[in-house]
């Protein structure tokens, strides 16, 4: 099958498999793990935060970040479409005990104007505004590359009400590849900032979760309190430092999303969303089928994608996929929908 239903189902190459064989280890729990060490201060490099602690998953990551942002019973203000607030079980509510206050934001980023609407003072009945929440890429309206511009705009219209900032940059590297910036420009404007390695970059485990020096010592102990604190972390911390090596490699999905989309948007009752990055969202309402029916059509045809909403089909590109893939993708597709 050509799974095209996420950049999470890639497996190590050779390389990470050898750097894991490789890898000096030790007892993270102690920081004694010198892999680990060096996966943490290279992430906190690239994406120009003064630290940056090692999670098993972006989830994870994110979670942290909103308890150790936050007060018990604050607000955190967030795009309705945000990750965090879809596909998260609920975990603001479980975890930091938050009240989400959601917006509808043009690109999944509020405006000035918005923040200071949104935005709830404390008093005696209020709780108060506590996080305000990005995500680049935002996943859900279609892999967008957030400029840094936007972000900046939206962070310091938080700031100026002393409201911290965390970007979920699960493919925070992919907005950088597609913007032709540094992850670091993107994310100067805030406090803290996820990214994983298990996604585009093709690491087997973990996300990064950055931001200044006293906030990773406090994500350090509530990733403990959540039982992520792991031992010889460094056989899955090596492949993640190749991982992260990898960036310049993401060209190469986005090119591959856009081939891919050019092919789909050929097809009658498709509804494409021109991509920016290595996520393709199709509108399949007008075909009369069922993003669950069309799908398993897909598989019969060798081809997999994620049901992403109700007439909504997300195909997802990565680097375990070649060029003859998309045409064979696409091939697949074409016969899927020719089916009766
Ligand atoms: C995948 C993803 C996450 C969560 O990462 P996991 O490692 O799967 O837990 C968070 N935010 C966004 C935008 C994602 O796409």
């Amino acid at each position: 099958m050509i799974d095209l239903r996420s950049d999470t189902v890639t497996k190590p190459d050779e390389a990470m498999r050898e750097a894991a064989r490789a890898a000096e280890v030790g007892d993270d729990v102690y920081e004694e793990d010198p892999t680990v060490n060096e996966l943490e201060a290279r992430a906190a490099e690239l994406v120009g935060m003064e630290a940056a602690l090692y999670v098993p998953s972006g989830t994870m990551g994110n979670q942290i970040a909103a308890r150790v942002h936050t007060e018990r019973g604050q607000e955190l203000l967030a795009d309705t479409e945000s990750h965090v607030v879809t596909y998260e079980l609920g975990g603001l509510a479980q975890h930091a005990a938050l009240q989400v206050r959601m917006l509808e934001a043009d690109r999944g980023v509020p405006t000035p104007e918005q923040v200071a609407e949104e935005y709830v003072e404390e008093d005696l009945h209020r709780p108060g505004t506590g996080l305000l929440w990005l995500e680049n890429t935002h996943n859900a309206r279609g892999g967008l590359a957030i400029e840094p511009e936007r972000i900046a705009a939206a962070a310091d219209a938080a700031h100026e009400r002393d409201v911290p900032v965390h970007v979920d940059g699960a493919r925070l590297f992919n907005a950088a590849a597609a913007l032709d910036v540094s992850a670091a420009e993107l994310t100067a404007p805030v406090d803290s900032v996820m990214c994983c390695l298990s996604k585009g970059l093709g690491a087997p485990v973990g996300s990064m979760l950055a931001g200044s020096e006293e906030f990773v010592a406090q994500a350090r102990r509530t990733r403990k309190l959540l039982g992520g604190g792991m031992r010889q972390a460094g056989i899955i911390a090596a492949p993640g430092l190749e991982a992260l090596e990898n960036r310049a490699d993401l060209e190469n999905d986005h090119d591959h999303a856009r081939v891919l989309a050019a092919g789909l948007a050929e097809f009658d009752g498709f509804d494409v969303q021109e991509p920016e990055t290595n996520i393709v969202l199709v509108d399949v309402a007008e075909t009369g089928l069922e993003p669950d029916a069309l799908l398993e059509r897909c598989r019969d045809h060798g081809v997999g994608a994620s049901p992403f909403g109700p007439t909504t089909v997300r195909f997802c590109t990565h680097r375990d996929l070649s060029d003859g893939d998309i045409e064979r993708a696409l091939e697949g597709v074409e016969s899927a929908l020719n089916t009766a």
